[in-house]
C-alpha cells in the first residue's frame, strides 16, 4: 500500500537529498516544501511586499502559483514560481536569510499548508520541511524527525552552496542556520516541533546512503 513519509527537522540535516533519494528508490512522489516557502519569499522581495502588512501579502499570496517540474535532460526537480524556473535563485543564500522570518507569517503558512494537502492526495509521497507530521499530514504513516550537530550541518551545507559556485563563510552558514532554527521553532503557527510518534535520526555521522536505507527500512517494516 502506498503511504505518506513525512520527514521534519532542523535546516541542513540532509532533509531533502534523502527525501529525494526515497521517493525514487520507492517510485513515490517528492514535495521540497521548503522550496514552497523559499519561492513565496523570493516573491516578496521581487514585488516588494512588506512583511509585516497583512492585506499585501494576502494580496500577494493570491498571486503566487508554485509547481514542479521534472527536467528530463538533467534529471533534476524544478521550482517554478508563476510557471518560470527559480530553482537556482531560491538556494542563495539572501533567500536563507529571509526565508524564515516569511515562512513565520500565519497567512503564508495558512497558504502553503493547504496546497501542501492538496498536493498529498496522491498517496505514495515523501514530503520533507518542518510540519508535514505534526500539521499537514499528522496522519502519515512514517514520520521521521532529523537533527545533527551544527558544525556538520553547516560544512555540508557550504559544500552545497560551493558546488553551486556561491562561496560562503562558514561563520556565516553558522549563523544563518543557528537563526533559521530559532525563529522555525518559536514562532507562533505550528512551530518546528517533533511529533510524538516521530522517530528520531541523527544524521551527523550518518552517509546519504545509510539515511536513505535507514528510511525505506522503517517504511518496508
Ligand atoms: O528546507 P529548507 O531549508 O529549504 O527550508 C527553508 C525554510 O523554510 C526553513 O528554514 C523554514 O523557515 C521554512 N520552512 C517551514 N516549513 C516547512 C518547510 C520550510 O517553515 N514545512
Amino acid at each position: 500500500p502506498k503511504i505518506v513519509i513525512a520527514i521534519d527537522g532542523y535546516s541542513s540535516c540532509g532533509k531533502s537529498t534523502t527525501a529525494k533519494a526515497v521517493a525514487a528508490k520507492m517510485g513515490y512522489g517528492y514535495i521540497d516544501t521548503g522550496a514552497m516557502y523559499r519561492a513565496v519569499t523570493l516573491f516578496f522581495l521581487q514585488e516588494r511586499v512588506s512583511f509585516s502588512n497583512k492585506k499585501e501579502i494576502e494580496a500577494a499570496l493570491d498571486r503566487i502559483h508554485i509547481t514542479f517540474k521534472h527536467n528530463a535532460r538533467t534529471g533534476k526537480n524544478e521550482t517554478c514560481l508563476n510557471g518560470l524556473n527559480v530553482e537556482e535563485e531560491i538556494r542563495k543564500m539572501y533567500i536563507s536569510n529571509l526565508v524564515s522570518e516569511v515562512s513565520a507569517i500565519p497567512e503564508v503558512r495558512w497558504a502553503m499548508v493547504a496546497q501542501q494537502q492538496k498536493m498529498g492526495r496522491r498517496r505514495g509521497l515523501v514530503m520533507d520541511g518542518r510540519d508535514i507530521g505534526t500539521k499537514v499530514f499528522p496522519n502519515a504513516e512514517i514520520k521521521v524527525f532529523m537533527t545533527a550537530e551544527t558544525y556538520i550541518r553547516a560544512k555540508r551545507r557550504q559544500q552545497e552552496l560551493l558546488a553551486k559556485g556561491e562561496l560562503v563563510g562558514l561563520e556565516e552558514i553558522i549563523k544563518n542556520i543557528e537563526k533559521r532554527d530559532l525563529i522555525d521553532t518559536t514562532r507562533s503557527e505550528s512551530p518546528l516541533v517533533q511529533a510524538p510518534d516521530a522517530i528520531l535520526l541523527d544524521t551527523s555521522h550518518m552517509t546519504i546512503e545509510e539515511q536513505v536505507d535507514w528510511v525505506i527500512e522503517l517504511a518496508d517494516r
